[in-house]
């Protein structure tokens, strides 16, 4: 039996690597200090598995920026547009690199940056790999042979891990009509060919090969292309050990493909799917090994001893000791580093504590598996099972999570709770009296810059440094200035600016009861952004009111309406680790009540617009296909109860900030919000094609610009994307607005793309040929 690691957090225990990338990005500190810092951690993470006793250690986990970028450097995709960029001579890879994952701006030159989406279904973002019909692949990047070599030269034998192939074309997208990406895997897989021999060549005995597409529905000619690549790879390195990791979800109709395949192993997720095991081992070959992921990648709950135990043993009555691994579920990339940092009693209870695990205590919790496993009677391992059995039974017992209040409300929720009182049509004319909009309305998504002084005003407050009255009082005034702001260069729907707020989900969290946080539980997000989710360990209740007095503060300073902003309950569930003792929908549930409570307070206080965020309802869903109708259902219905109990009057607006909307798009529609403002400019508006079948009823704001990288977009840019808009959506029903929030953003930028914005907008007014009022007229013929 070995144990094993899919994949190590890169970002470092304390943020390192984001510092060092961000200080890079701003030519503050030198390539050689940023690829040092990278060193450091990776020698950091190799030596702490290394002492738990992990025995294959994980090499190229780490990243820069994101693993799918390296692998389209690894095989040498690289879009046309970035191939004149002048790189360093002595890392020309990394500035490139980072061109194609931020894009590029100088005096010269304006690339735009690669397209970003999330990675299955988590909170995580991978950059999207271009492929055109005649796509060439070649070795271009040697990071993974690089990885491998140098912690060897460390004495530090790893199992290099690269995305599979037939995942790798999956997660990319055609940038020309006329082929199917998965039709590349001929000119693709001899790359894969040339790293796994160099591999070999210096050393590598295992590889671990990802492909979580194995968890997914796949046509047949997918499951094609995985039975060639992998008969290709036996073929060319027949001694090389490939394990191929599934994970995410069960292989369901992707068992047979999967245990057929000519490699040395098999990763399951036993955590999402523990009930795939029985039908493997009836059919997996004797020779394959099998690697149980036991321990959750993806949330921060202390492993359940005694049911992995009862897992192991099932599997060990099918296969020898020497055909299993025991690992996590998946990369240990979306766990938090290190529970032992935490010392904040206040929030994160001892109690609560003793319930948890991060990424590198989950990888003590592997190796205790195998030796619980293996050594039942040895008496250091049965005080570990207790040790273990009584944490685990403490939380299952605990009165601190259950509310029957709580409870009693969710009993009382009827179908009156999720519907507005009338149908869109007539709120939107009563809307369009109570806010008196031009056409073509201008607005934002909510946050603005948060400056280093915001950011350091929260940490004074936190430390002491500062009192709560002269935080809210820079606050208040930080606040003023973007009001002011707003309204002089010409916005039509303004926002208070959030900068009170430390994070949109911890915000809420913070404020609502059932939630504990940590002081350093990162996860990174995408490149340098990491986030912190909160952890919900009981049921949810909502105290008191949690953004009344910043909206209610910001809307006193001006005529023009100011556009309440909350968090979705879809997307505080969804970017929280959430308790595993009751299905996610229920908790779901319990936070769209405590929202609810909060729009109509906000409503109460004279805000006549109300946003509540949903970025993350498309990453929620299931992988298959199958599950989706479910998870739909339960998610619009939450979204629902959060916003209908306002008056018609008050219009509704939501955000998400995904493009491939176009498979959801009637359950979008179904979520009934008055607005939608939506990211879409990275993918130049193919959303939009949605539009040419479906007639999206609502009114819907399709960001004209991406907030995500620091380029600052030309007004022409911005209209002609509004015309594309124009083609499909009426111009009554179009806002005009940037693509997320920008609070990852400078001012400078910020400032100039929005005086361009509301320009684009004024000369998109000038050529409509109707008013807003012409078309109230017609609205009531
Ligand atoms: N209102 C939030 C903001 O502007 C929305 C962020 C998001 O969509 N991720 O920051
Ligand atoms: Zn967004």
């Amino acid at each position: 039996m070995l144990t094993h690691n899919l994949g190590y957090p890169r970002i470092g225990s304390k943020r390192q690597l984001k510092k060092a990338s961000e200080a890079y990005w701003k030519g503050k500190i030198s390539l050689h200090e940023l690829l040092q810092t990278g060193a450091d951690i990776r020698l950091q993470n190799w030596k702490l598995q290394q002492k738990a006793g992990i025995d294959l250690i994980p090499s190229n986990d780490f990243s820069f920026y994101d693993q799918v970028l390296d692998m389209s450097l690894t095989v040498g995709a690289i879009p046309e547009r970035y191939h004149n960029i002048v790189t360093d001579q002595k890392q020309p890879e990394l500035d490139l690199y980072f061109a194609m994952a931020r894009g590029y701006q100088n005096n010269e030159l304006d690339i735009i940056a690669m397209e970003m989406t999330k990675w299955f279904d988590t909170n995580y973002h991978y950059i999207v790999p271009e492929f055109k019909k005649d796509q060439k692949f070649k070795l271009f990047s040697t990071k993974v042979l690089d990885e491998f070599k140098e912690a060897k030269r460390l004495g530090i034998p790893t199992k290099p891990v690269i995305l599979g192939p037939v995942s790798y074309l999956l997660l990319g997208k055609e940038k020309e009509t006329g082929f199917n990406r998965i039709s590349l895997i001929k000119n693709l897989l001899p790359v894969y060919l040339e790293i796994l021999k160099k591999l070999e060549n210096s050393g590598a005995t295992w590889v671990q090969i990802d492909e979580p597409y194995l968890a997914m529905d796949l046509s047949s000619e997918e499951k094609e292309a995985i039975q060639y690549a992998y008969k290709e790879i036996k073929k060319a390195s027949p001694s090389l050990k490939i394990l191929i990791a599934s994970y995410f979800g069960t292989l369901g109709d992707n068992i047979n493909l999967a245990t057929s395949l000519p490699v040395c192993a098999l990763h399951i997720d036993l955590v999402r799917a523990p009930e795939q095991l029985d039908k493997i081992l009836e059919v997996i070959p004797k020779n394959m090994s099998l690697s149980l992921g036991l321990v959750d990648g993806r949330n921060i709950w202390k492993n359940d001893f005694e049911s992995s135990l009862e897992l192991i043993e099932k599997a060990l009555s099918a296969k020898a000791p020497e055909r299993l691994l025991i690992g996590p579920s998946c990369s240990l990339l979306h766990s938090p580093c290190d529970l032992e940092g935490e010392s904040n009693e206040m929030d994160l209870t001892a109690e609560i504590k003793n319930w948890m695990a991060f990424a590198k205590q989950k990888v003590k919790e592997i190796v205790y598996l195998k030796e619980l496993a293996l050594n039942k009677e040895n008496e250091t391992n049965l005080a570990i099972l207790s040790d273990n059995k009584a944490a685990i039974h403490s939380k299952a017992k605990a009165s601190i999570i259950h509310n029957a209040k709580v409870a009693a409300a969710l009993g009382l929720l009827g179908p009156g709770h999720s519907q507005r009182k009338s149908q869109f049509r007539d709120r939107q004319k009563l809307q369009e009296q109570n806010l008196n909009l031009p056409l073509f309305p201008t607005t934002t998504i909510g946050s603005f810059p948060q400056t280093k002084d915001v950011r350091q005003w929260r940490a004074n407050l936190k430390k002491g440094v500062l009192t709560q009255n002269q935080y809210d009082e820079l606050i208040s005034e930080e606040t003023k200035a973007a009001i002011q702001w707003q309204e002089a260069i010409g916005l039509d729907v303004l926002v208070h600016g959030e900068f009170e707020r430390n994070d949109m989900v911890e915000y809420f969290g913070e404020r609502l009861e059932g939630f504990v946080f940590t002081q350093n539980g990162w996860v990174q997000s995408y490149g340098s952004r990491c986030v912190k989710p909160p952890i919900i360990y009981g049921d949810v209740s909502r105290p008191e009111a949690m953004t009344k007095y910043w909206t209610a503060f910001a809307q006193s300073l001006t005529e023009k309406n100011v556009k309440g902003m909350l968090t979705g309950p879809v997307t505080i569930l969804q970017w929280s680790f959430v308790r595993n003792d009751q299905p996610r929908s229920v908790t779901c549930q319990q936070i769209a009540l405590a929202i609810r409570e909060e729009v109509n307070d906000l409503e109460d206080a004279g805000i006549k617009i109300i946003q509540i965020d949903e970025p993350a309802l498309r990453e929620g869903l299931p992988l298959r296909l199958s599950q989706w109708d479910n998870y739909l259902k339960w998610a619009v219905e939450c979204f629902r109860i959060a916003a209908s109990g306002v008056q018609d009057k008050t219009q509704i607006h939501t955000h998400m900030c995904y493009s491939e909307f176009n498979d959801i798009i009637q359950h979008i529609a179904a979520m009934d919000a008055d607005v939608i403002t939506i990211e879409c400019s990275r993918s130049q508006m193919e959303l939009l094609d949605a539009f040419a079948e479906f007639k999206y009823p609502n009114e819907i704001g399709p960001g004209v610009y991406d907030i995500h990288s620091p380029r600052i977009p030309t007004e022409g840019e911005m209209v002609e994307l509004m015309e594309k808009a124009k083609a499909v959506i009426s111009d009554r029903q179009l806002w005009v607005n940037p693509d997320c929030g920008l609070k990852t953003r400078g001012w400078e930028e910020t400032r100039e793309a929005l005086i361009r914005m509301v320009q684009a907008a004024k000369s998109l007014r000038k050529k409509a040929t109707v008013s807003i009022s012409s078309y109230n007229a017609n609205a009531i013929q």
